[in-house]
């Protein structure tokens, strides 16, 4: 994953490598992948709608997608320090 603020995200998804489980496509929340039920893979069909969430990078089991434009950041959901601030919200 590359460092970047002005850059265009790029969504780079190694098809030969998609076990055709969806879970990037169910995870999106900007709808960037279609389903190819004929090639059981995932495609990148609106890159542009990407907000960069980072979610179908974590998301996806053989790790076959990766972005670049987008700055690192760690996954909220699983570092206890951040959960610990967002519990104060609760
Ligand atoms: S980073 Fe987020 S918005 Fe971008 S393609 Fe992945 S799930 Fe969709
Ligand atoms: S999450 Fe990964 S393996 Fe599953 S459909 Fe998407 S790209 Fe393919």
């Amino acid at each position: 994953m590359m460092k970047g603020t002005d850059q265009k995200i790029k969504i780079l998804l190694d098809d030969k490598a998609c076990r055709g489980c969806q879970l990037c496509v169910d995870v999106c929340p900007v709808e960037v992948f279609t389903f190819d039920k004929a090639r059981n893979t995932a495609s990148v069909t609106k890159e542009d709608n990407c907000i960069g969430c980072l979610s179908c990078y974590y998301i996806c089991p053989p790790t076959c997608i990766d972005l670049q434009g987008v700055s690192y950041s760690k996954n909220f959901y699983c570092d206890s320090e951040g959960m610990k601030i967002a519990s104060r919200l609760i």
